[in-house]
């Protein structure tokens, strides 16, 4: 044996002893049932509010609903009181990497003289705080240096809290567009190639597709259309061709990853329908038309309202390509939303949680209703809907036995009052508490 193989050998040692003596502590934890009681509970199937809530929760999962049986015995019983109890809610779009704050010249300085590493702390707060929120299942469109990789792997092995991820790492889009770096002269900035999604031509887009499968992409995110924060793109353009968005879905779905497309414009959606596309996200300047052909193909809408809507979105501290184009997004957005309420166009809830501040995320059922959901739709949207978006809803999504025990309480009716779902009072992510029920 070389010194090389014997210092892997006493390494995966550590590593498996680590893993074991964490599952005795899940194990243990999880070896008494729990009970789960409060005054309402809202599935995620039927849409209604139900009242004497209560789940029993065995291990990782639901193992009984309502009054499906006797309780157990030996079970800790936790009555929540005036509260609904509900699915952990699902997030489909959020970049745990990073935030913006408020001056977008210093973010930008802080984030180019961060180091990954220093970076990836700072995601690992974010993933803290955004399941102390009730998400307790995010899809991650769009990182770099693989932090949001890294986070997903530590959270699933129990390293840090934080809720399950699916993650695209680097966006894929053509030189000079949305997911491009800035306009920094290249000895400044490197520039970016295949492997962080920059592709010029149906071959590049399939090998940068393939590239981000290779390093453990579990979805595919690319940009047909220019977006709101970057410096020397229009918003709404269309950045890729017809071929390349077509290399791009196809290439992702023999992979079995589907596809979110990031489309402010609507001539780049309606390509982007054609390549084959899963979901349309922010959508701001989509025509009835277009939104009418996602319902008619099942395509979801991920309108991420809460991106630039008070959020701490202060234009004045943009520069000004980048201000003119929000405020262009801005005053379409809420016109498009109801535009699609009205046609049935399906839609999965998605914050963009880093264009505004991480672990608000209920505001975007907030933000939903005002525009005119109701309110029971919304909160499908941010569960059951987002859970099919996704491909995880045989695991999540709604309060049903068998699925893992993500739930979540929030006091009073959310139905009523959904300013409630900004704070839940109880976060469980597959049987282990994060929040309240001590
Ligand atoms: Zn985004």
């Amino acid at each position: 044996m070389s010194i090389r193989s014997g210092i892997l050998l006493k390494l995966s040692f550590s590593v498996i002893t680590t893993i074991a003596a964490q599952c005795a502590v899940a194990a243990d934890q999880a070896s008494q049932p729990i009970v789960l009681k409060a005054a309402h509970l809202f599935d995620a199937v039927g849409g209604k509010l139900l009242d004497n809530g209560v789940i029993v929760i065995d291990a990782r999962k639901i193992k009984s609903m309502g009054n499906q049986g006797p309780l157990p015995q030996n079970a800790r019983v936790i009555d929540l009181g005036d509260a609904t109890l509900m699915p952990g809610f699902i997030d489909a779009h959020v970049h745990l990497s990073g935030e913006s704050g408020d001056d977008w010249y210093k973010d930008f300085f802080d984030g180019i003289k961060r180091f990954p590493a220093e970076q990836a702390l700072y995601g690992a707060h974010y993933a803290k705080i955004t399941l102390e929120a009730g998400v307790t299942t995010v899809r991650d469109v769009g990182s770099s240096d693989y932090i949001a990789l890294g986070l997903r792997n530590a959270i699933r092995d129990g390293m840090i809290p934080g809720p399950r991820m699916l993650v695209s790492n680097y966006a894929i889009g053509s030189t000079g567009g949305h997911a491009d770096q800035d306009p920094i002269p290249p000895q400044t900035i490197a520039v970016a190639g295949t492997i962080k999604g920059i592709c010029n031509g149906a071959d590049q887009c399939r090998e940068a597709v393939r590239y981000q499968v290779k390093y453990g992409a579990d979805v595919i995110k690319f940009m047909p259309s220019g977006g709101v924060l970057s410096l020397s793109d229009p918003v709404d353009n269309v950045q890729l061709t017809q071929e390349e968005m077509n290399a791009i879905v196809s290439e992702a779905h023999r992979w079995n990853r589907k596809v979110a497309a990031h489309c402010h414009g609507d001539t780049a959606a309606k390509m982007a329908i054609m390549a084959g596309v899963d979901s349309i996200e922010h959508g701001s300047f989509l025509k009835e038309s277009t939104l009418a052909e996602m319902k008619k193909k099942h395509i979801y809408l991920v309108p991420t309202l809460s991106a630039l809507n008070g959020s701490g979105f202060k234009l004045d501290k943009f520069p000004p390509a980048i201000a003119m184009k929000a405020k262009a997004a801005i005053a379409q957005q809420t016109i498009m939303f109801q535009q699609a309420l009205k046609v049935g166009t399906p839609i999965a809830m998605g914050t963009d949680a880093a264009v505004g501040r991480h672990g608000r995320n209920g505001f975007e059922f907030e933000l939903m209703t005002n525009a005119g959901m109701k309110p029971e739709q919304a909160l499908i949207a941010g569960t059951a809907s987002a859970a099919e978006l996704l491909g995880v809803s045989d695991l999540t999504g709604s309060l049903v036995s068998g699925k893992f025990a993500d739930i979540i309480a929030v006091r009073g009716n959310p139905l009523r009052d959904m300013t409630t779902t900004a704070r839940p009072i109880f976060v469980m992510k597959e049987g282990q508490i994060y929040v309240g029920g001590m």
